[in-house]
């Protein structure tokens, strides 16, 4: 195995790709780059200056001064933990929202890239494969029916107390999916490359293990 490796995870809302990359990262013992919560950052950052799409002047400033980093596995927004604040559905729809500006886009990016140089990664999101890691060692993509990621989602965001009811969850997957795979920039869709892995029906585990039985 290369000294530097990067591994990238693409798939649709809801497949399962932070918590497998997540283990794979511990299993591996490399950095664990989740995507997907930069954008959730940035449209949380955006609800708190109630800064709208096409505000394109305060959207840009805002972004200069915008930083966004992992540590120990927790995303820092501006110096704060933001773990818990981005993870609400309210953010979920922000984030698909502003992950269709092309600001946005080249802003994260642009950081993403600058991270996937310094030392072996993982990185989940919708167009690691495609873009961000083009050139990654390995590339996966993870599906599953709406069905199966509405339900996953909605037991997760229970637990977190919110009151929403499984058909809202499954509208706003739906949704979210049409509005990653129809964006004119950096749109949802598997690599060439990528091995597919449909995970309907399996445990964490197996698709974690069958992630790993490529790699190692
Ligand atoms: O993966 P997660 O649901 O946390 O991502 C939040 C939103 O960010 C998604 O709805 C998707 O539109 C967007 N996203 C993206 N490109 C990525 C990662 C996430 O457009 N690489």
């Amino acid at each position: 195995m290369k000294e530097i490796f990067r591994i990238a995870i693409d798939g649709p809302s809801g497949a399962g790709k932070s918590t497998i990359a997540r283990r794979i990262a511990a299993e591996l013992d490399i950095d664990y780059i989740d995507t997907g919560a930069m954008y959730r950052a940035v449209g949380y950052k955006m609800k708190l200056q109630c800064i709208v799409a096409d505000q394109k002047q305060r959207l840009q400033s805002m972004l200069e001064n915008t930083d966004i980093d992992f540590v120990n596995g927790d995303i820092i927004l501006d110096g704060e933990v933001v773990n818990d604040k981005i993870r609400t559905s309210e953010i979920s729809r922000m984030a698909s929202v502003c992950s269709a500006l092309p600001e946005v886009r080249e802003k994260l990016v642009d950081i993403q890239r600058k991270m996937g140089t310094r030392k072996s990664v993982i990185m989940d999101g919708r167009d690691i494969g495609t873009n961000v890691l083009r050139d990654a060692e390995y590339k996966f993509f993870l599906t599953a029916s709406a069905e199966e990621r509405a339900g996953r989602r909605y037991r997760e965001l229970l637990d977190k107390g919110e009151s929403i009811t499984r058909e809202e969850v499954l509208r706003d997957i739906i949704q979210r999916d049409h509005n990653d795979m129809t964006r004119e920039l950096n749109p949802l869709t598997k690599a060439e490359d990528a091995v597919e892995i449909d995970t309907t029906g399996l445990t964490i585990q197996q698709v974690t293990d069958r992630i790993l039985s490529y790699i190692e």
